[in-house]
């Protein structure tokens, strides 16, 4: 396991690097172990609705924390497992373990889609289309209630592979998101070529919109952008009810953010979404 992943990286270090790239090594065969083991688990982020007030839907984000290296931040070990293979699996075991919640709420009356992360070297797999088909079949469950989020990074070579992969999962009706849009490799292009249905604002913008101007002017294109391609927008990282309310006036259709919600575990996310629901339908009506 080692030496495969060691085969793919370089191979002068000065002391920091190669204690990086132990840390890596490390991390490696724990993440190896982890998914073996059933170390992994999802916390699901609420989706609201910037009309409405509603929840409708929740990100599922991925969560590891290691017996002896403790918690790791998925922007660790995501690009650890992009680069050494373990890519495959781990997807594989996010949607299978989402597709079940996903069941699961349907089961009990909640009537929320899920969105998963899929990294850009998935979409280089012609494997996966299959297996979102025969997952979806095995858990009964309608595409459009699966958002998958594309990062820009997978999509600006629009290699033909990756074209073809988003076409077949368009065409079995996945909802295909755009995640982090405008955090860099920004390339339009893809945008008239792909049959994608979201945009989602990377959260960097909504930092500083209360404050930057330009910031807020970008923020404001991009949500004109997406809806004269009648795409909808979701916005990230909103942390205060001031952003929220720039956003409700410009348009923006969904928000996530620790104003509204942290990412949380299955079963608190389920308690926090029943009672959303019927505080925000309380103030609805009053
Ligand atoms: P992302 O897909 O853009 O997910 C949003 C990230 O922003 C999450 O970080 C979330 O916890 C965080 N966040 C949400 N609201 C706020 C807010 O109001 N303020 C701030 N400061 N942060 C907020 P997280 O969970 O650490 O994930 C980081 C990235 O790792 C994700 O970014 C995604 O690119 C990747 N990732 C996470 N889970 C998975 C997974 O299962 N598969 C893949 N391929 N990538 C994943
Ligand atoms: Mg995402
Ligand atoms: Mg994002
Ligand atoms: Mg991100």
């Amino acid at each position: 396991l080692q030496a495969q992943f060691a085969n793919q990286s370089l191979v002068f270090f000065d002391e920091r690097q190669e204690q990086q790239f132990n840390r890596k090594q490390q991390l490696f065969v724990q993440l190896h172990e982890a998914l073996q083991k059933g170390g992994l688990s999802l916390h699901y982020q609420g989706l609201i609705d910037l009309k409405s007030g509603a929840v409708i839907g929740a990100e599922a984000l991925a969560r590891w924390i290691d017996p002896v290296s403790g918690p790791i931040a998925p922007a660790e070990f995501i690009p650890i497992a992009e680069k050494s293979g373990l890519i495959k699996p781990l997807t594989l075991w996010v949607m299978r373990e989402a597709f079940g919640q996903l069941a699961r709420w349907r089961a009990e009356g909640l009537n929320l889609r899920v969105s998963i992360n899929l990294s850009a070297r998935c979409i280089l797999d012609r494997q996966l289309v299959d297996d979102l088909h025969g997952m979806l079949k095995e858990f009964n469950l309608p595409a459009e209630y699966v958002v998958l989020e594309l990062n820009e990074a997978g999509l600006a070579d629009e290699t033909a592979t990756a074209m073809e992969t988003i076409l077949s999962l368009h065409k079995l009706g996945f909802c295909l998101s755009i995640d982090d849009f405008g955090a860099g490799h920004s390339s339009l292009s893809y945008l008239k070529n792909l049959k994608i249905d979201e945009l989602k604002i990377d959260q960097s913008f909504m930092r500083t919109m209360a404050t930057d101007a330009n910031c807020r002017a970008i923020v404001q294109s991009a949500i004109q952008l997406a809806h004269n391609l009648n795409l909808k927008v979701v916005a990230e990282g909103i942390e205060s009810a001031r952003t929220e309310q720039q956003l409700q006036e410009m348009g923006c259709d969904i928000g996530q953010g620790y104003y509204f919600c942290k990412p949380m575990p299955a079963d608190v996310f389920n308690q926090w979404a029943r009672s959303w629901q019927i505080n925000r339908r309380a103030v609805l009506q009053a």
